[in-house]
């Protein structure tokens, strides 16, 4: 059963017509299975609605009318759902889906009249946590035992830890021949809707764009297929992810799986909600879950979490990519923000001036935060003389001497210019979105400059870029450093060289 999960669009419109239209638009978006939500229709007259709806259906049908009491917005009595039930059976719907506490009631009404050709889902829905591997276990003995053809569990993930219960319970079911959806809601529950293939669940559901999920933490239809590349993903096939609290933001999985899917790579790379790196770590610590970026707040978690690390690494405190050593197990901690970020200032700059180097130059960097630290080091490294002016100047003299180098005051930085040709790096969020009109250093200052980099990426071109390239400097782009960093960090995962002109290409299209 693993790597053929069906993905089924939920049908939420409120009139027929419109269903119709979803069901049109998501056979032509590749779904499966289309769900009839009969419970959001705003008025319901079951024998003239199910005929419109399943006369020439050009996808199979899963007919379900949820009670309000089971988390949808049916609010009558269960004889009038039950005959509308009956009656989506007798019209040919491939799936019916009748909750568990009342599945025994329905059987018995269906008893002697049951038509053949259509499977029964019997579901259950838990809107708080998800319970322990026994307590799911029972509940699959007990859907089981009612006559399901289909059992249905969902449930709700208070932390990303929960959905490996779920997993283990679905991988059970395979090998007991029980076909299963197993599924865990909420943004922390989301990798259960993209691994099911991987773990043997039956069907998964996506939403047929956001704004129309049906249940919490949907996907969208083109994100599960061509993003997360649903329809390859196999027992066998690898799990990536960018690991960080926020990280719905991140560009990860549209810049990894598209680079992945390039060089036929059998992967998934994800977005993985952690609260808690060590226990992620710990629940998901079998092979197949290969490699993390790693991003705020769990750097330095990363870095403790790490059994080896590239020496510079642990100056700059911050692991950024972890990989299992596929070897030994072992986690092996990098840095790419660093080598991005010091090859983009470094490639451009040779660029402009064929043959011209970091080393020697004044190298100044705003900020002595994580990325601040790997831009100090990573100069260091080329023999830059590295200057760091930051906010809270105690920080700056600490990095400072650290990478041996000297620590201003912002306000000092405004009149620095003890020679041409020096570089500036801010690596604070001054001037990211929202705050597009803020800048680290005004204008005036940046005439010393020969090149000028900034850590931001949204927005790409920040007002201290701009303004450095209205004055002719040359500038480097966050962008360009995310693009470079990703890069390093596909090259770790793979092995492969990194198709640079697409990775570039898909972050520049979807930025
Ligand atoms: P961080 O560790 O929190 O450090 C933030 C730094 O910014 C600190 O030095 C802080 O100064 C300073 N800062 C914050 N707000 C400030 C303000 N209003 N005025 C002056 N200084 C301020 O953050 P981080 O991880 O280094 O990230 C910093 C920036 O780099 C973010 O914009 C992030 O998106 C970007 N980044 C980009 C990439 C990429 O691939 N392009 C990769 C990593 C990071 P104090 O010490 O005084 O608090």
């Amino acid at each position: 059963m693993a790597g053929v999960s069906l993905v089924c669009v939920p049908l939420v419109g409120k009139s027929v017509e419109q269903m119709l239209s979803e069901m049109a638009t998501a056979t032509a978006g590749g779904a499966d299975v289309a769900e009839i939500r009969l419970d959001h229709l705003a008025s319901f007259e079951p024998r003239r609605d199910l005929d419109l709806l399943l006369r020439n259906r050009p996808l199979p049908v899963l007919v379900t009318y949820r009670p309000n009491w089971e988390g949808g917005e049916y609010e009558g009595d269960d004889g009038w759902r039950f005959e509308a039930l009956l009656l989506a059976m007798e019209l040919g719907a491939e799936y019916v889906d009748i909750e568990l506490k009342v599945a025994q009631e329905f059987v018995d009404f269906l008893s002697g009249k049951r038509p053949d050709g259509t499977k029964l889902i019997v579901s259950s829905h838990n809107y708080q946590s998800t319970p322990s591997i026994e307590d799911l276990s029972i509940l699959v003995a007990r859907i089981q035992a009612v006559g399901a053809d289909i059992v249905k569990i969902a449930t709700t993930a208070v932390d990303i830890t929960d959905v490996a219960r779920m997993f283990k319970v679905m991988v059970h079911c395979q090998g007991q021949q029980v076909p299963m959806i197993g599924l865990v809601m909420g943004d922390r529950g989301l990798m259960s809707r993209i691994l099911c293939p991987k773990f043997g669940g039956y069907l998964t559901f996506a939403a047929l764009s956001t704004g129309k999920e049906s249940a919490p933490g949907q996907p969208s239809l083109s994100d599960l297929l061509d993003i997360y590349n649903i329809k390859q993903i196999k027992a066998d096939t690898k799990v990536y992810g960018v690991v960080g609290k926020p990280v719905a933001h991140s560009k990860g999985p549209i810049i990894h799986g598209t680079a992945f899917r390039s060089v036929g790579y059998n992967a998934v790379y994800l977005p993985l909600l952690v609260d808690d790196f060590e226990s992620f770590l710990s629940t998901y610590s079998s092979p197949d879950f290969a490699g993390f970026s790693v991003t705020m707040p769990h750097k330095e978690a990363a870095l403790a979490c790490s059994d080896e690390v590239d020496p510079i690494v642990k100056y700059i405190g911050a692991v950024n990519t972890l990989i299992k050593r596929p070897s030994d197990g072992k986690l092996i901690g990098y840095n790419t923000d660093y080598t991005g970020s010091i090859s983009a200032i470094e490639t451009t700059l040779q660029g402009k001036v064929p043959g011209a180097s970091l080393a020697d130059r004044i190298f100044v960097v705003i900020g002595a935060g994580g990325a601040g630290k790997a831009l100090a080091y990573g100069a260091r490294e080329k023999g830059a003389r590295v200057v760091i002016a930051n906010r809270t100047y105690e920080r700056a003299r600490e990095l400072a001497n650290f990478v041996g180098g000297q620590a201003i005051s912002l306000a000092d930085l405004e009149n620095f210019h003890p020679e041409e040709g020096m570089i500036l790096a801010n690596t604070t969020s001054v001037g990211m979105y929202p705050n597009i009109h803020d800048t680290p250093l005004s204008k005036q200052a940046l005439k010393s400059y020969a090149l000028v980099f900034d850590a931001i990426y949204n927005p790409t071109l920040t007002r201290l870029l701009r303004e450095a390239e209205e004055l002719g400097v040359t500038i480097v782009t966050g962008v360009e450093m995310f693009v470079r960093q990703a890069m390093g960090q596909f090259e770790i995962f793979t092995g492969l060289p990194a198709p640079e002109k697409l990775m570039r290409e898909t972050l520049l299209n979807f930025h």
